[in-house]
């Protein structure tokens, strides 16, 4: 695990937790890095409102890129580990449930 300077994360964040104007609850707090654009975004509904593009969803050849940010511990996991986790593997932040229905405008 590096230690990376902070990362920028884009879009309506309402703390430094990586929560946004659209999900924020206790267990909102991932960004995700954007295939299309290589942006940290907290949701895909921050990246509609902010970029100019559409999304493109990470093919599966990629999912070996850190593209989850931890908001919590700021750890980044590949997309694999984030799949397979439902809490951070760093700091042990459950994740949200309910982020699995939207993987699949993120992931292919
Ligand atoms: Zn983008
Ligand atoms: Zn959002
Ligand atoms: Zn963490």
């Amino acid at each position: 695990m590096t230690s990376e300077p902070a990362v920028r994360i884009l879009g309506p964040t309402v703390d430094d937790q990586t929560r946004c104007v659209h999900y924020a609850g206790p267990l909102d707090v991932i960004a995700i890095r954007f295939h299309c654009c290589g942006e940290f975004y907290p949701c895909f509904r921050c990246h509609a409102e902010t970029a100019d593009h559409a999304v493109s969803a990470w093919p599966q050849d990629r999912f070996d890129a850190h593209a989850i940010l931890c908001g919590v511990c700021r750890t980044t996991l590949s997309i694999t580990e984030y799949l397979d986790a439902d809490s951070c593997p760093a700091c042990g932040s459950a994740f949200n449930p309910g982020c699995s229905l939207h993987h699949s405008i993120y992931f292919e």
